[in-house]
């Protein structure tokens, strides 16, 4: 790949690129705003010792696209942090701060949490400059992962997509892999409709049951800081193993290129249901097309987080983001999967579609700056 930002660009973006190197205090770090015709942009910090700048312009054009089809005011920007997010605690403050200092001037960049920074990272941030998104409750946050935005958007997604191939939710079979702030949440949301878990897994293992797991023991088990594995009923297998589970709905809620070209042919579900951000590479999410398996595009169904982060920085609370984020990821899933048949084409290459159709309308009533 190459190092030229100018082979990133195209007529979307991106609007700008900053370069922020203090090497006395060891900060180095890119950020980019992608498009900001829908509204200042909103993307995460992320802080990874290998994190890279080509990292910050595929995910902050990731951004415009989930910004974009979520209907939120907002374009899509990105930013990494070159370091080990376990530092001590004043070495990274430090090093937030500067970052915070040095985007300053970024005012069409709100600031989110991402791998490597939370909402503790994130008031630091709004302390320095007075504008970040995912903040701590006491000073106006909501606490996105506390109250699953997420996993309840995807579960809403995973609601509209089993109605459209026709499969009742109650009874449906869902395996999730990764039983963190996605994961958990979208099985406690499914199973609340009647669906049966079957099988879940996390770093340690997967805990697999056909007749059905016991979501709240499960969830019990997460909160004590144990592993799925800790489960009393079911046969334990090794973490990978959830991919062989028969199930209606698979829930990738863990890592990126989860799915590949080697391992599609595993699965045997109906539908893809993705939680994480880019968990089925390209080809895979083509090969399960083409075996009539529905592959719910990440941008669409995971956007419960950004659109409560959105909700927060326009002063709404709780209850409103919920609400929002159910009825967005309803009113878009439905719209992509619409397109997707009309069309002949993948849901993925539908929201696609979507969203830059949302973006370039913006464009055009905006006044060049
Ligand atoms: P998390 O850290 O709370 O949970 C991740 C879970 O995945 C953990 O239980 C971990 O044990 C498990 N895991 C990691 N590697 C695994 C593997 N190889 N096999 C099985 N389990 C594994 O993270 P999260 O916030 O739930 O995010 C999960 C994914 O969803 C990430 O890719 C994240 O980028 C994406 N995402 C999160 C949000 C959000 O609001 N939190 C929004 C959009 C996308």
């Amino acid at each position: 790949m190459s190092h030229d930002p100018f082979s990133f660009a195209d007529a979307l973006g991106p609007a700008k690129v900053l370069h922020v190197q203090l090497a006395e205090l060891g900060l180095k770090a890119v950020v980019v705003v992608d498009n900001t015709a829908c509204g200042p942009a909103i993307g995460g910090v992320r802080m990874a010792a290998d994190a890279t700048a080509e990292e910050a312009f595929r995910l902050a054009r990731a951004m415009t696209y989930k910004n974009a089809a979520a209907g939120l005011p907002h374009g899509g920007g990105k930013s990494v942090i070159v370091g080990d997010p376990r530092m001590a605690a004043p070495a990274k403050e430090r090093i937030v701060r500067a970052f915070a200092a040095a985007i300053a001037g970024l005012t069409d960049y709100i600031p989110g949490p991402d791998m490597g920074t939370d909402e503790h990272c994130m008031g630091l941030i709004a302390d320095e400059i007075g504008r970040a998104v995912g903040l701590p409750r006491e000073i106006g946050g909501i606490p996105l992962d506390e109250i699953g935005a997420t996993g309840i958007g995807l579960a809403a997604a995973i609601d509209v997509a089993s109605a459209d191939i026709g499969l009742p939710l109650r009874g449906a079979r869902i395996a999730v892999q990764g039983f963190g702030a996605v994961g958990k949440h979208t099985a406690k949301a499914l199973a609340a409709r009647g669906a049966v878990v079957v099988a879940v897994s996390d770093t340690r293992g997967a805990v697999v049951d056909p007749a059905g797991l016991d979501v709240d023991a499960l969830l019990a088990i997460k909160d004590r800081g144990g592993s799925v594995i800790d489960h009393r009923a079911g046969r334990r297998a090794e973490a990978d193993a959830v991919i062989d589970v028969p199930c209606d709905v698979w829930v990738p809620a863990a890592r990126p290129d989860v799915i590949r070209k080697d391992n599609v042919d595993r699965l045997n579900t109906k539908i893809v249901a993705q939680g994480a951000n880019i968990p089925v590479t390209a080809e895979a999410e083509h090969a399960l097309h083409a075996r009539g398996v529905l592959a719910l595009p990440d941008f669409i169904a995971n956007a419960g987080g950004v659109i409560c982060a959105s909700v927060e920085y326009h002063g709404g609370t709780e209850a409103v983001a919920l609400a929002t984020v159910d009825e967005k990821i309803r009113r878009n899933m439905r719209q992509v999967l619409d397109d997707a048949k009309r069309n002949g084409v993948t849901p993925r290459a539908a929201a696609i579609a979507l969203a830059e159709q949302r973006v370039r309308a913006a464009m055009r009533v905006r006044r060049w700056r």
